[in-house]
């Protein structure tokens, strides 16, 4: 991408005050984007981007933060569905609150926010939506499967989307990535007895003998929602270290 590809765009990043969402963020801001962020957390948010609270699992937080944001920047040409949590356990793991909370904040998530800037992204004329799903997806990942299901439902939503949305000019696709480096996976990392023999032993665990960075991901991101990917919709990019694309097993 070059310098200043998505001047004069105004972006939304949800869950943008941490982790890979921040480096989304703060890449989409460099290529010249005006950046709002909204996280259930804003004060962790970036003081350069306009930020706003929401719960993007409650449809009334997701509207009216979206509403503010589009106010502030003017209009919403590009969502980045980012927001998510974890889920760790076998199918019998998780309580059906826990599933319905999940779910609710993975999945209807991105359908609710979507639906909620789909007035200003009708009106754009460069719109574009790119959701975060991850490798969990596709992966067949052990103690993982709230998780799992989660993601999978964002690849389906993310070509469902795709087709409904394909001739009023808003492209959208995903990017999955493996195990990445964010305060998520710290941490998981700090909940066992030996965080630095576990962060070695993960990374040993990932194809390519590394954590994928969060600017790795934003990068494929920043390339699908600017303007060199206009023929691209419905697509998934993985940034995994090579997890998917060479059926490798990431555990
Ligand atoms: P993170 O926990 O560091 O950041 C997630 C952000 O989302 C936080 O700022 C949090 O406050 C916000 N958030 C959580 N629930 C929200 C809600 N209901 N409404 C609005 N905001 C909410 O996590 P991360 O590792 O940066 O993960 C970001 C995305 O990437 C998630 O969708 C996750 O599933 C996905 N992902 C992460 C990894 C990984 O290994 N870290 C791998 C694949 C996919």
């Amino acid at each position: 991408m070059t310098a200043g590809e998505l001047a004069g765009l105004a972006v939304v990043v949800t869950g943008g005050a941490s982790g890979i969402g921040a480096a989304i963020a703060d890449r989409l801001d460099r290529a010249g984007a005006a950046v709002a962020v909204l996280d259930v957390s804003p004060a962790y948010a970036d003081p350069r981007f306009a930020s706003f609270a929401a719960d993007v699992s409650d449809r009334k937080s997701a509207e009216a933060a979206m509403a503010a944001a589009a106010d502030r920047l003017a209009g919403i040409d590009i969502l980045v569905n980012n927001a998510g949590v974890g889920a760790v356990g076998d199918v019998a793991a998780n309580d059906d609150d826990e599933w319905a909370r999940v779910l609710s904040i993975n999945v209807t998530g991105i359908a609710r926010a979507t639906a909620a800037a789909l007035p200003w992204l009708r009106a754009s004329g460069a719109a574009a939506v790119c959701n975060i799903a991850s490798i969990a997806a596709t992966a067949g990942l052990r103690e993982r499967a709230l998780y799992s299901a989660s993601k999978g439902a964002v690849l389906a939503l993310t070509r469902a989307m795709a087709a409904d949305h394909l001739r009023e000019g808003i492209r959208v696709n995903a990017v999955s990535p493996g195990t990445a480096d964010t305060p998520w996976v710290e941490r998981l990392l700090h909940s066992s007895a030996d965080p630095a023999t576990e962060r070695a032993a993960l990374e040993a665990r990932q194809p390519h003998g590394r954590l994928v960075s969060p600017e790795e991901v934003a990068a494929a991101v920043a390339y699908l929602v600017g303007p060199s990917a206009g023929s691209t919709t419905g697509s998934i990019i993985e940034v995994d270290g090579g997890a998917a694309g060479l059926r490798l097993r990431p555990h």
